[in-house]
């Protein structure tokens, strides 16, 4: 029959979410009725679902008009990390999937904070590593209210674009997940793998209430063979789709104190062991270091794709990166033109906290820095520290690796039927621009998934300029509607094509 259409796993505990609305009310409250509620969904208990062939996805402009209303409900939810507070937006989730008569499960981590998790089934027991994972995370970081010319919990709509906190990072993501999941269920047809919707707490901060202490508490609910997640974009230049970085792998973060001790005094008698002095100068040094470039082979296919995609002279250069005479020459022409290339290609370290000093006339017995490291993946941290204290030659000065540091996971396979599909999709749906693989040089969850053989690809499928791009954490961020609409249809196609039986 039609497997996923009645059998999601999980229960929707009810009276636990009426304790807790009870103790929320006034934050429910304050978030708007769904726009949803008033459109009553295909599928629904006395509406027909349209006859959708399994194999072609519609026009999803209906959907994606739903979808909108969840996402400006979702930015109204306050879930700024810290304190999170993700339960009353995965309570708001429940609300949206009840409606479609999906059942979730509420995945609770410490107190106010939750995941959720639902799931259409192929089959009675469907093979867990072909499953699909839907993921997004429902915390933002913090807003600084003065910066902002709108409500960054308003979800105000002004000139094409919706506004808020998370519009894009990654609410925007939720929102079309839950598009993708939702259109699959009224489709009614039939999978060839089951497809898990998550939505996840504390990615922000990667704390205890994050992906990493879900996946040790709870994974055997949401174990998959396939993830899409944040990481990837789809880069627009110009006024067009350029291409759809696909990440397949991301950087290692690390952070190194740099530390120098020396005898405090009267400043007005200076010393050469003054520590500031010492730490000063490990960080000029430091700061003005570049590792050397390593081409790792995601990379190497990024930049291959792209050069045919550049101006001439840009191309020209990204194509001599390798070659034996002008090839340092060209590394720097291309790591000068952009730092996020300059960052695919190599080890950066940027010094990002100075500490030192108690007053004015006093010289502090110790100084600190910090420096933010990110490793390009399978390159060694000691490796690193090595060259960085030959470099600073000084022994008054200590470098330490901090804990806490980043995962190295083993990068997504280019040649998985995920990765194609994907690849195979995005120039249908942007006018013949390609997808790229792409090696993120910021964070994700993903590396946890890929820890657990998990095909994890990242794509944040909103076509964005840099203009939009570079609000993610600043101030008004904003996602154009039309960006919006369209990453939801590129999505529900992935989804579609990649778990739907031919
Ligand atoms: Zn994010």
């Amino acid at each position: 029959m039609w497997p996923n259409s009645c059998e999601e796993d999980g229960l929707v505990n009810w009276k636990r979410i009426i304790q807790i609305m009870a103790g929320a009310a006034a934050l429910v409250m304050a978030v708007s009725l769904p726009i949803a509620a008033q459109v009553p969904p295909a599928g629904a208990p006395g509406i027909p679902a349209s006859p959708v062939s399994p194999r072609l996805v519609g026009d999803t402009s209906a959907i994606a008009k739903e979808a909108q209303g969840w996402l400006a409900d979702l930015i109204k939810i306050n879930t700024s990390n810290p304190p999170g507070n993700e339960q009353i937006a995965a309570l708001y989730i429940t609300g949206i999937l009840a409606k479609d008569g999906i059942k979730t499960e509420i995945l609770d981590l410490a107190p106010g904070r939750s995941a959720v998790v639902a799931r259409l089934r192929s089959a009675a027991l469907a093979d867990p590593s072909k499953a699909l994972l839907l993921v997004a995370h429902m915390d933002t970081v913090p807003i600084d209210k003065s910066k902002w010319s709108v409500d960054p919990f308003g979800a105000v709509i002004k000139d094409g674009y919706l506004y808020g906190r998370g519009a894009i990072d990654d609410k925007g993501m939720l929102a079309a997940n839950l598009a993708a999941f939702i259109e699959l269920k009224r489709s009614m047809a039939r999978l060839n793998r089951d497809v898990i919707f998550l939505a996840t707490a504390d990615e922000e901060t990667s704390g205890d209430a994050s992906i990493r202490m879900l996946i040790a508490k709870d994974w055997n609910k949401f174990a998959a063979g396939f993830a899409i997640n944040e990481g990837g974009n789809v880069f627009v230049k110009n006024g067009k789709v350029q291409y759809a970085g696909v990440q397949a792998d991301e950087k290692v973060a690390f952070n190194i104190a740099v530390i120098a001790r020396g005898t405090s005094g009267h400043a007005s008698q200076p010393t050469k062991d003054n520590p500031v002095t010492h730490v000063a100068a490990a960080v000029a040094k430091i700061g003005n270091y570049t590792a050397p470039v390593h081409f790792t082979s995601i990379v190497r296919r990024y930049f291959e794709g792209l050069a045919p995609l550049e101006d001439d002279e840009t191309g020209k250069w990204m194509r001599s990166m390798d070659a034996a005479d002008r090839g340092e020459h060209a590394q720097r022409v291309i790591s000068d033109a952009s730092p996020l290339w300059n960052a695919m290609l190599r080890d950066t370290i940027a010094p990002t906290v100075l500490t030192a000093g108690v007053a004015n006339n006093v010289i502090p017995a110790e100084a600190r820095a910090n420096l933010n490291v990110r490793l390009l993946p399978g390159d060694s941290i000691v490796a690193l520290v090595n060259d960085l204290n030959k470099l600073v030659n000084d022994p008054q000065v200590k470098l330490e690796v901090q804990p806490n540091a980043g995962l190295a996971a083993p990068s997504s396979s280019l040649e998985s039927e995920f990765y194609k599909l994907i690849a195979k999709i995005v120039p249908q749906e942007f006018g013949g621009a390609p997808a790229l693989p792409f090696q993120s040089t910021w964070l994700t969850d993903s590396a946890q998934l890929r820890l657990h053989q998990v095909q994890a690809l990242g794509l944040v499928p909103f076509p964005l300029a840099q203009e939009d791009l570079k609000r993610m954490h600043g101030d008004d961020e904003r996602i154009p509607l039309a960006a919006f609409d369209k990453g939801v249809d590129l999505l529900v196609k992935i989804v579609t094509e990649f778990a739907v039986a031919h």
